[in-house]
Formats: C-alpha cells, sequence, structure tokens
C-alpha cells in the first residue's frame, strides 16, 4: 500500500446498498472495516429500498467516471423492482471489483483475467494456502450460481481439476460426492453434505452462509460428521467468508492499479 501511495495511487472501494435487507448491511459493514485494516478509502453509499432504476444507474455512472474511485460493488440482492442484471452490466468491467460483469466472466472463462469473483477466489487461495494440489483429482462443486458456483468450478478446471457440477436436479448427489477429493459446497442449505457422502480423506469447502431461525449462522456442510473423515475441512463462521472479504481487498487494490486512481 506504501508502495502505491509513494506513486501517487490511492485505491478506494464505492460499495452501494440499496434498502435495508440486516444481512446486508453486515456485510457492507465488515468490507468497510476490511478497507480501515488495509489502508483502502472506502465510500458508502445507503440508498433507501425505493430508489428507482434510473436513480441506481446514475449513480453507477458517475462513479465509473470518476478518477479518484478504483473499485465499485453493489450489495446483491436489490430490493424487488431493481433489475440486478442491468446494474451489474452498468459497471464497468475495469472497476468491477465482484467480477460479475459479462466481460470480466468471459475472461475468466479464457483464463485472461483482470479480476477473479472474491469468493472462488478465496476459496482457490485457502486451497493453495493449505499445500492442496487440484491438479488431476476429482472435484465436486455443489451449486451453479453465477457469482459462485460456475466461476468455482473454472477456476478448479484452470488448475487442472477433473470437475463435476452438482444442482438441484443432479440425479445422486452422494453418488456425485462421494466420488470427490475435493468438496466445494455453495449451495445455501444448511448441513446438506454429511459425513457418510464424503470420501475418506476428502477436502472440504464449505461456502454456505445460512442463518437458522434461532439466529444461529450454519454451513451447507455437517461439521462434526464430516470433520472426522475429511483431511481438511472449513468452519462456519470464519473459513470462506474472511477470505471473500481479503480477496475483495486484493481487487480494490488491482483495480487503483488498473485505473491508477489518485
Ligand atoms: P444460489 O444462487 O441460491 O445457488 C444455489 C445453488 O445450489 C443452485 O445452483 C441450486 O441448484 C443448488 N441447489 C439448491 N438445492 C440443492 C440441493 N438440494 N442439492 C444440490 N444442489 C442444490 O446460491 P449462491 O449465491 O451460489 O450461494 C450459495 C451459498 O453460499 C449460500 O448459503 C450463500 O449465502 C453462500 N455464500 C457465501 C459467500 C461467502 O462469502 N462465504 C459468498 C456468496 C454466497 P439449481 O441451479 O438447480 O437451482
Amino acid at each position: 500500500m506504501e508502495n502505491l501511495k509513494k506513486d501517487g495511487i490511492i485505491p478506494s472501494l464505492a460499495v452501494i446498498i440499496v434498502g435495508d435487507d440486516p444481512a446486508s448491511k453486515i456485510y457492507v459493514k465488515n468490507k468497510k472495516l476490511a478497507c480501515e485494516y488495509c489502508g483502502i478509502k472506502s465510500l458508502e453509499y445507503a440508498l433507501p429500498a425505493e430508489t428507482s432504476q434510473e436513480e441506481l444507474l446514475a449513480l453507477i455512472d458517475k462513479l465509473n467516471n470518476d478518477n479518484s474511485v478504483s473499485g465499485i460493488l453493489c450489495q446483491l440482492p436489490l430490493p424487488k423492482g431493481l433489475d440486478e442484471e442491468a446494474v451489474i452490466n452498468a459497471i464497468s468491467p475495469k472497476k468491477d471489483v465482484d467480477a460479475f460483469h459479462p466481460v470480466n466472466v468471459g475472461k475468466i472463462m479464457v483464463g485472461n483475467f483482470d479480476f477473479l469473483p472474491c469468493t472462488p477466489a478465496g476459496v482457490m487461495e485457502l486451497i493453495a494456502l493449505s499445500g492442496i494440489e487440484v491438479k488431476g483429482k476429482k472435484c465436486a462443486v455443489i451449486g451453479r450460481s453465477n457469482i459462485v458456483g460456475k466461476p468455482m468450478s473454472m477456476l478448479l478446471l484452470h488448475q487442472h481439476g477433473t470437475v463435476t457440477i452438482c444442482h438441484s436436479k443432479t440425479a445422486d448427489l452422494k453418488a456425485e460426492v462421494s466420488q470427490a477429493d475435493i468438496v466445494v459446497a455453495a449451495v445455501g442449505v444448511p448441513e446438506l453434505i454429511t459425513g457418510d457422502m464424503i470420501k475418506e480423506g476428502a477436502v472440504v469447502i464449505d461456502v454456505g452462509m445460512n442463518r437458522l431461525p434461532d439466529g444461529k449462522l450454519t454451513g451447507d456442510v455437517e461439521y462434526e460428521s464430516c470433520v472426522v473423515r475429511a483431511s481438511a475441512i472449513t468452519p462456519v463462521p470464519g473459513g470462506v467468508g474472511p477470505m471473500t472479504i481479503a480477496m475483495l481487498m486484493k481487487n480494490t487494490v488491482k483495480a487503483a492499479l488498473l485505473n491508477k486512481t489518485k
């Protein structure tokens, strides 16, 4: 960060939040704290739920053209009536620190990218830092969303994994998961993956963040039954979540270099 400052580059992240979804507010607060910790300037735009599509797009246009803004993030989901796809498409690909814009999605597909989506990038970082090799391994990704499952599968493929993508129409989930050396669960169903489904010694990564009626946060993996069979496993909370935020900081610094923000 000091080197960037010497070059007159100041990384800054503009976070837009529309409405007052409690989970979104917590995510935005955590992103702001991470920016403060890393020395990244954070700009928060909290808009009321009644904000129109035109107003939201006008703000994005203003931030796209502001040379002091490195990265732009619009916290999803948006309130009903706002078009998420149009918002994703409106953010300049060079400031798209979430890597959701179709230009960035395409770049990931061909393996020549500026930004990686934060959650799958965080998972890959965890795998690498743990000394786990993906090459030649059977990988099962459960979930095929545009923001987690699909890019996750692509990143594992880039690292030469043999990837199976599972979803709600998969005929026999247990049969697919039980063959995998690396399991990544990104489903949104509490404790769907249980110990009897995984191979002995598998690496189990839990992306899920599910709020139970009692307020407790739980993942998509039943930790207690999987931890005794897995060779490595991530907890919820405290696993993939913090890595996602760390990757957002990394993308913001990249965006600052790309846009040379002052
Ligand atoms: P999403 O858009 O709802 O996608 C869920 C995926 O899971 C879909 O592809 C769906 O299949 C599949 N699925 C649903 N039920 C299934 C079942 N019973 N068996 C197999 N597959 C099933 O969710 P997302 O945005 O990818 O998020 C997934 C989870 O990750 C959520 O808990 C979310 O909160 C969490 N998350 C965490 C972070 C983090 O930083 N840790 C970041 C993002 C998301 P279909 O396509 O067939 O419907």
